[in-house]
């Protein structure tokens, strides 16, 4: 009963004029998270060749899109990201590898990066290195891991439509097994694969009930070579409704507008930090270019002044 009333009022949330929506998001994102805007900056440090096959993505070796390939990078490469990325000003530097499950020993490698990074940065280490078990979490976090990222993606209604070679249940396991192990949790997911409204919230609700700290949302750039290739883009105006309703419904948490800021919202960028998001990628995607960074410290500059008035 009382879920069903809640979700009415979730629902009636998008029968708001849209500069309405906006202003209630904002204003929640200003009284439970304040105006700190969080700068991530990501590695892609192995690309390519994955057994999984979900429909997004570039590096499944069942699509056909132009993507570099290559294993693992090694330690003192992820070392020099790492310091690149605290050189351009983020707090936090995800290292991101493809595939499902990582091999015993490229947890090793990169425990003694992780490690490394620690001794001699001061960056925050995150990583987004596919499903893994609570001893393969407790390794990463004496390394020095500080979060785990792993995406829900979407609703799980819906995830059947876009993965079927594992499951939505291992990607909330892995969630609940870094919560366990005492690792913050970054996880969000995709929009404009064809979901629903009420796949939005779902997905927004759930990941508020797994109590996680910050939530990235991507918004699907269809590949070239990709399933999804063919999908129209979202419009901006929905783009920014969803992340108002995320912010309402997640209220504190750290909501990163991730891959197809500049795709999608183009020179409405701003909106979406006026309409509750406060975290931004900078420095480029896994297979998409960012944009320049001069331009990105631009809009930085212009979030910090809008946000202050
Ligand atoms: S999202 Fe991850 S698991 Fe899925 S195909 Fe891409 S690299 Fe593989």
């Amino acid at each position: 009963m009382r879920t069903a009333a809640i979700n009415n009022s979730i629902n009636s949330l998008l029968e708001l004029p849209f500069e309405e929506l906006i202003s209630r998001a904002n204003r929640i994102r200003k009284d439970f998270a304040g105006d700190k805007l969080e700068l991530c900056s990501i590695l892609n440090a192995k690309s390519g060749l994955c057994r999984e096959d979900c429909k997004f993505c570039a590096q499944s070796a069942r699509h056909t899109a132009k993507i570099s390939i290559y294993p693992l990078k090694q330690k003192d490469e992820i070392l020099k990201a790492a310091a690149d990325a605290e050189k351009i000003g983020a707090e936090k530097f995800g290292i991101v590898t493809s595939g499902n499950r990582l091999t015993t020993k490229e947890i090793d490698t990169l425990s003694r990066a992780i490690s490394e990074i620690k001794n001699k940065t001061g960056i925050a280490v995150c990583g987004s290195l596919g499903a893994l078990d609570k001893q393969e979490l407790k390794t990463l976090k004496q390394a020095g891991l500080s979060c785990c990222h792993h995406n829900v993606e979407t609703s799980e209604r819906f995830y059947p439509r876009i993965v079927s070679t594992h499951s939505f249940q291992e990607r909330i396991d892995t969630i609940i097994a870094a919560k366990k192990v005492g690792l913050r949790v970054c996880s969000g997911g995709i929009i404009g694969m064809g979901e629903s409204w009420q796949d939005r919230i779902d997905m927004a609700c759930l990941l508020r009930d797994l109590e996680v700290d910050s939530v990235p949302i991507n918004i699907l750039v269809a590949i070239k070579g990709t399933s999804f290739e063919n999908l129209d883009m979202i419009s901006c105006i929905d783009a920014v409704k969803t992340i108002c309703l995320f912010r309402i419904i997640l209220k504190n948490k750290i909501i990163t507008i991730a891959a197809g800021r500049e795709t999608v919202l183009k020179d409405f960028q701003a909106l979406g930090f006026m309409a509750g998001a406060n975290g931004m990628l900078i420095g480029g995607y896994l297979t998409v270019q960012g944009r320049e960074l001069s331009e990105d410290y631009r809009l930085i500059g212009e979030i910090k002044k809008l946000w202050r008035e």
